[in-house]
């Protein structure tokens, strides 16, 4: 390796401050992967630990949508997990976690419910390992997912794939088949905008999204979506534009994790319905289920949190196959460098951003 120091931004939650630790890149441990990082954008629940509505041990390096290039590979990993050759300087993204395979959990298909998870951007930073985004570098621990990306994808579009994109592949994998499904998408953030792109990419007859925000709702149908829903009108108002326009949902997918949100799903559900839940990851109040419905309705309700690496794989594919289609890159409004990584959190804070980007390149 070239390089001797990297810079990580260490969050202290009791305070909401950065601060700049310099650490030395030495020798790795086994199977360990180094990758200088070129772009991260900052997530939702980024902002759900800056502003204290998720606990984390801290202090933590934060961020986990990163993609960077390898700059010390193992010698025994030629491969990536799709099994194309890797080598030194190529572009990655990686799983946003790691786990061991013996793990009972990942032994039963839930690798991101391991006991032993490592997730990147939430460890504490507990013995100087750099493990999350706001950083130069970061150093993946054997075993790590790594997937090589395609060059074409701008630095903008990549960065959110192992969060963003695989996740909404995931909540896909548990709909199952959508060609000529209808689909309901609750929250028009990066994820819903995702899964209108995702959902249409995969056949749907309909994609609706619905939410309260009409700036958001406005760009809904360069994602794909063929319907916007103001998520404000009472339910039995949402039913009628429905029967009106004679569509029936199918498939539900819940962004917001707000409890009156996914109780409304089962009220617009149609028979065999399925209502797949991803929103829900902070602290909230039960949501009430109408079982009667939910049983005379035949009904499936599925959580989803994380994901696992096939769906990175997916949502890759996804990418790389359709970027030109849908203007992800563009809703990474804002840009700063990793120095001014506090004020990159407060103008996040604001909501006012889909994403805002942080680089490590001064140049
Ligand atoms: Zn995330």
């Amino acid at each position: 390796m070239t390089v001797k120091n990297a810079t990580a931004f260490v969050f202290d939650s009791s305070t909401k401050t950065f601060e700049s630790k310099t650490i030395t890149l030495g020798s790795t441990a086994e199977g360990e992967t180094v990758v200088e990082i070129l772009y991260t954008t900052i997530c939702t629940s980024d902002l759900h630990t800056y502003c204290g509505r998720r606990p984390l041990d801290s202090p933590t390096i934060l961020g986990h949508e990163i993609v960077g290039r390898i700059t010390h590979l193992p010698t025994n990993t030629t491969r990536d997990y799709t099994n194309q050759p890797l080598a030194l300087g190529d572009l990655i993204t990686w799983c946003v976690y790691t786990y061991d395979e013996h793990d009972p959990f990942a032994q039963k298909g839930y690798p991101q419910k391991s006991i032993s998870l490592y997730k990147y951007g939430h460890h504490p930073f507990k013995n100087k390992e750099l493990n999350g985004g706001f950083a130069t570098h970061c150093i993946l621990k054997q075993g790590t997912a790594l997937f090589k990306l395609n060059s074409k994808l701008s630095l903008k579009e990549a960065a959110p794939l192992n969060c963003t994109h695989a996740t909404i592949a995931g909540g896909i994998r548990l709909a199952g088949p959508l060609r000529d499904k209808t689909v309901l998408i609750y929250g028009a953030g990066m994820l819903g905008l995702s899964a209108a792109a995702q959902t249409s990419t995969a056949g749907a007859k309909q994609v609706i999204l619905c939410d309260i925000n009409a700036e958001r709702l406005a760009i809904a149908k360069k994602f794909g979506a063929h319907l916007s829903l103001d998520s404000t009108l009472p339910t039995e108002e949402k039913k009628k534009i429905l029967a009106d326009l004679q569509l029936s949902i199918d498939i539900v997918l819940d962004t917001t994790g707000i409890p009156a949100v996914m109780q409304e799903s089962i009220e617009l559900l149609d028979i065999g319905g399925i209502s797949i839940w991803i929103g829900a990851v902070f602290h909230q109040d039960a949501t009430p289920i109408n079982a009667e419905q939910l049983v005379r309705k035949l009904l499936t309700i599925k959580g989803l949190h994380n994901y696992i690496p096939e769906d990175l794989a997916t949502a890759i594919q996804f990418l790389e196959e359709h970027h030109t289609h849908f203007p992800f890159g563009a809703l990474v409004h804002s840009e700063f460098h990793l120095k001014d990584l506090a004020d990159a959190f407060q103008t996040a804070s604001t909501g006012q951003h889909f994403r805002v980007g942080i680089t490590p390149n001064t140049k």
